[in-house]
């Protein structure tokens, strides 16, 4: 990691797209400032950014407000909207390999795993909402009396979206395809850790098709852009995805300005449950992989393992042995498991979780340090005889830190499991089928995944129970949180 790597100074050239996009022109911010984007794998900068601020978001608030009301797009018709997105996908599949290299270079995430993972998943689910866009009905309803009385479903208005870095392009795929699909207009901040994939997609758009004002990419801070988003007047619902504190700070500024429709997607401190009667080989690879995946930045993350007695001392072992074996390093080098952590901020946080839980007297197996001496990258690491009571199994950590939790029975899983503000996700592994349902059914979370874990699809909802959020991300329930029923009586 002493150099840069050659990919990544061909990418660091190649970027086009470090503008605002406002009614389809890449335009400077009204301030005329800028704001660097570094890159996580060496700490130095890629490039300059435009920096949007409060006067950026009402500008395109305005465009997004005149094409929703006037502009080509509410002329535009469900079927069309559906061919835009799949000339979307399309595009962003012919620039996959492109996307791939810009997203590893911006969010430090291997570029074999961006490939592999987080392209596909993105054309998969702007390629799922195409085919939503003319699909998307109301009903009639069988109302007392001499009338006829059905409903439509219609776009909500003007939409704000707030997304995170973890995922950039991905979270963006989730936000724009329901929106756009249902015909709604669209002013988004990117994370400003992670502004250009979502950026370059903006010139996919235009290249699309999608009419001025459609969709509109604000890159800026949160308190200054996402906080002018939140608590706009004219702006109809916003859906973000981040921090439970950052969401109460959104909703917050919905009551206090238009009652905005609000969808969170928050944080997570998920249980991952292994009896011992699990195929154990599987379990510890699918466990160190929900842990581990994107440098433990995922808010699904596996980061309560909880392990039953009579295997705990082989899973801590078995477990502790595969994450030393993990390869951590350049992003570019294809055989590359983890690179390094976003920014400085999330390092630091790690590290301070990570020395916390040696206080706390949880027992360090491996790991627990830096790697290299300069970009944010951290050793693997693994606790045991971790305890409910410690701040890494109460507090979500975003890291590649796995806490081992020792459990005995069913009942007593199942309390502890459910112990928690947060209900975004949880996994059981284990034979029985008949206990593999009995968790699916009593965990308090809004995904359960039986012997397997992150397993996302397009079509299948995500969202969480409790502090991790409101509403559902993905599927059929995806589109909902973009519509407004609008019922209509008629006199016969
Ligand atoms: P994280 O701690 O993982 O960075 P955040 O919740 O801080 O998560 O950030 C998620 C997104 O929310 C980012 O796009 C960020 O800029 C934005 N954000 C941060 N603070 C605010 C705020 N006060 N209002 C609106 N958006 C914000």
């Amino acid at each position: 990691m002493a150099t840069v790597s050659a990919p990544q100074r061909e990418m660091r050239a190649a970027v086009s797209a470090t503008k605002l996009l406002i009614d389809n022109q890449w335009v400077d911010s009204a301030s005329g400032k800028t704001f660097p984007t570094i890159d996580p794998a060496t700490g130095e900068a890629i490039c300059q950014v435009a920096e949007a601020d409060a006067t950026d978001v009402d500008r395109a608030v305005r465009a997004a407000r005149h094409a929703f009301e006037h502009g080509s797009w509410c002329k535009t018709s469900a079927s069309e909207r559906g061919r835009l997105l799949n000339r979307l996908a399309d595009l962003i599949e012919r620039h996959a390999d492109e996307l791939a290299r810009l997203e590893s270079l911006d969010n430090g995430k291997p570029y074999a795993v961006a490939g592999a993972a987080d392209l596909p998943l993105t054309i998969a689910c702007y390629r799922y909402y195409a085919g939503w866009a003319d699909k998307v009905q109301g009903r009639t309803i069988p109302v007392n009396g001499d009338y006829f009385c059905y409903t439509r479903l219609e776009p909500v208005g003007v939409v704000g979206q707030i997304i995170p870095w973890n995922f950039p392009l991905l979270m963006q795929a989730w936000k724009l395809g329901p929106a756009l699909a249902t015909g709604n207009t669209v002013v988004m901040k990117p994370a400003e850790q992670t502004p250009l994939t979502a950026l370059r997609v903006g010139e996919l758009i235009v290249e699309a098709g999608f009419p001025p004002g459609v969709v509109n990419l604000l890159p800026g801070y949160g308190p200054t852009a996402g906080a002018a988003i939140a608590r706009h007047m004219d702006v109809d619902k916003v859906a973000f995805t981040g921090s439970t504190e950052v969401g109460k700070l959104v909703m917050e500024a919905s009551a206090k300005s238009n009652l905005k429709r609000v969808t969170l997607e928050l944080g997570g401190k998920s249980p991952n449950i292994v009896f011992a009667d699990a195929d154990l080989d599987q379990a510890i690879e699918g466990a160190h992989f929900a842990l581990f995946f994107n440098q433990g930045q995922c808010c699904c993350a596996g980061s309560r393992l909880f392990v039953e007695e009579k295997a705990y001392d082989e899973f801590v072992e078995r477990s502790t042995t595969r994450a030393k074996r993990r390869k951590v390093g350049d992003p570019f080098d294809p055989a590359t498991e983890q690179g390094p952590q976003v920014d400085r901020d999330q390092y630091d946080k790690v590290m301070g979780y990570i020395e916390r839980g040696k206080k706390e007297g949880a027992r360090l197996m491996c790991g627990g340090g830096r790697v290299g001496d300069r970009g944010y990258f951290i050793q693997p690491t693994v606790f045991a005889d971790v305890t409910d009571d410690m701040a890494i199994a109460r507090e979500e950590i975003f890291g590649p830190v796995m806490s081992v939790i020792k459990f005995r029975d069913m009942d007593e899983v199942v309390a502890r499991a459910n112990r928690t503000e947060y209900g975004l996700a949880a996994a059981v592994w284990t034979r029985d089928i008949g206990k593999a349902h009995a968790i699916a059914n009593s965990v308090r979370a809004g995904t359960v995944w039986i012997n397997c874990y992150d397993v996302f699809d397009a079509a299948a909802p995500f969202g969480g129970f409790k502090q991790s959020g409101m509403g559902r991300e993905l599927g059929e329930y995806g589109l909902q949180q973009y519509t407004e029923v609008k019922t209509v009586t008629v006199k016969l």
